[in-house]
């Protein structure tokens, strides 16, 4: 640091993406300042009661296969500031019509053991990326554009994983139930399930249940960001919240700024900083369909049809493969299906802190053309009731966002896109641009961090541990 720096490192944004880049510098000793527009750290792994007393809801990410995946957490002693995984007994459970469901087990064997004559096939696939998670998680959960330390694993992974989700299921799979898992984990992707590398999310997805599990954050996701916050702190770094940047040139001298933000914030903040054709490749960068969410305060468990579904704390709910299909495809031309791919979280059956003894919350949220303005709620509950009737009397009470909301809430939500851009092959290989190194800038010591660089979406730390590294080697 030069005399007239006050810090090695700034960092703008207190996302999951932003305090993993601070915590990775200031463990090498750097001094940091993350700035933060919200009252309280956190971007994407914030809870609050946004119901009734009593109720903690998380307003973004629920269920963390990511989380507790990411080789970057866990070096990190977040269990020491108060972090604790909560693992329902399955990972994810996917109700079909009439009272059929299908499951994702923690284990394989026990997920195979209920696919029928996919059961082999179930194994064949998974069981080598199972065990080879921590390989596997190193080499994906970064930038693609680099060689592979373990090549035949990645062949592996990558063969499949760059088919559409529907091809690889229909090649492998014989069975509906098989068919509509892996569609119900691709469709995470928010990509049309007929196109390239959809099948990676459900394969990535799938092998977390396994060796990882889906666990939640107990007492709320604010947990984990506060477990990061305070550990940053116990670093010496420092935190101020409540501080919209609105130009580079606000912020205190630093050798390096780091900005967990999407290509759309970066352009407002250091545009005139920016070279030409650099603006001009990030005003390309495309973002994709929103989200629609609401929160629910419930007077008791949902009603499953099928008990199977109360033993996971993630459910997918939308039926067949062809539907689910369906559903995403009209997504992406801009319509609202009828009956959309939802996602419910049931977080209360596991953590008793989530609600008022004896009642409930839910989570759930459906895809939506990026910047919808349609209220989702009733077709949402129409899901939900379809799989588990009586629903809508044990609801006490709703919360919902909109993808205006969610971009009021969170400036890179841009249309409500949660995933800080489409993740298609293009922008994987190019995030946010194409660059040896996507977290560097063309202006010396300008750094991006969010999850619109590698590896993408999903709270994994990864896209700021990795821009903090770049920064450590470039400029200290
Ligand atoms: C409804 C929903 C459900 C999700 N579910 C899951 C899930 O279950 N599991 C999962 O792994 N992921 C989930 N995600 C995705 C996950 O939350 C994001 O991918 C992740 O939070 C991205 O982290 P980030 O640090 O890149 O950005 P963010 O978390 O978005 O953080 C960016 C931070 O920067 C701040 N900021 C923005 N502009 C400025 C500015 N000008 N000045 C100062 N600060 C600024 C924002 O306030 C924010 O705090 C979900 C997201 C949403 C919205």
């Amino acid at each position: 640091m030069s005399t007239a720096d006050q810090y090695d490192a700034v960092i703008v944004g207190a996302g999951p993406n932003g305090l993993a880049a601070a915590i990775t510098l200031a463990r090498a000793g750097r001094s940091v300042l993350v700035i933060e527009a919200y009252d309280r750290v956190g971007g994407g792994i914030r809870s609050a009661e946004l119901t009734l007393p009593g109720f903690v809801h998380d307003v973004c990410s629920a269920i963390h296969p990511l989380g507790v995946g990411s080789p970057f957490f866990r070096t990190l002693p977040l269990a020491d500031y108060g972090l604790a995984w909560v693992h329902p007994p399955a990972p994810v459970a996917h109700p079909l019509w009439k009272g059929v469901s299908v499951m994702a087990e923690r284990s394989v064997e026990a997920t195979a053991e209920r696919l029928g004559r996919d059961a082999a096939a179930y194994r064949r696939l998974m069981e080598p990326l199972v065990r080879r998670w921590d390989d596997l998680g190193a080499m994906i959960l970064g930038p693609l554009l680099r060689v592979p330390r373990h090549p035949v694993l990645l062949a592996r992974f990558g063969l499949p994983a760059l088919l559409p989700a529907t091809r690889l299921a229909r090649t492998l799979f014989h069975d509906d139930r098989t068919h509509a898992l892996f569609a119900g984990m691709a469709a995470h992707s928010m990509l049309p399930l007929d196109g390239w590398i959809s099948a990676s999310f459900g394969l990535v997805l799938s092998t977390l249940a396994h060796a990882v599990g889906w666990p939640m954050v107990r007492g709320g996701t604010q947990a984990l960001a506060d477990a990061l916050a305070a550990y940053l702190r116990a670093l010496g770094g420092e935190i101020r919240t409540g501080h919209t940047v609105r130009t580079l040139d606000e912020l205190p001298p630093s050798r390096a700024v780091l900005l967990d933000l999407t290509p759309r914030q970066v352009l407002q903040i250091a545009g005139d900083r920016l070279p030409a054709g650099y603006r001009q490749a990030l005003n390309r960068y495309r973002y994709g369909p929103g989200v629609f969410k609401i929160d629910f305060a419930l007077s008791s468990p949902i009603p499953w049809q099928t008990p199977d579904t109360a033993r996971a704390a993630t459910v997918h709910l939308g039926g067949t493969l062809p539907e689910i299909a369906a559903a995403e495809r009209a997504v992406w031309q801009g319509k609202h299906p009828e009956r959309p791919y939802v996602i419910v979280v049931q977080q209360s059956l596991f953590d008793p802190t989530r609600a008022p003894a004896g009642q409930h919350t839910a989570w759930a949220y459906c895809h939506v053309p990026n910047g919808s303005t349609c209220d989702l709620s009733g077709v949402i509950e129409a899901q939900i009731e379809r799989a588990a009737p009586g629903f809508r009397d044990t609801v006490l009470a709703r919360h919902t966002l909109s993808p205006a909301a969610f971009e009021a809430y969170n400036a890179n939500y841009v249309g409500g896109d949660i995933n800080g851009g489409v993740q298609d092959l293009a922008q994987l290989v190019m995030r946010p641009t194409l660059r040896l190194n996507p977290y560097t800038t063309p202006v010396r010591g300008l750094y991006l961090c969010s999850s619109s660089t590698p590896p993408g979406g999903g709270v994994h730390g990864m896209s700021g541990h990795l821009a903090a590294r770049t920064a450590l080697r470039r400029m200290f």
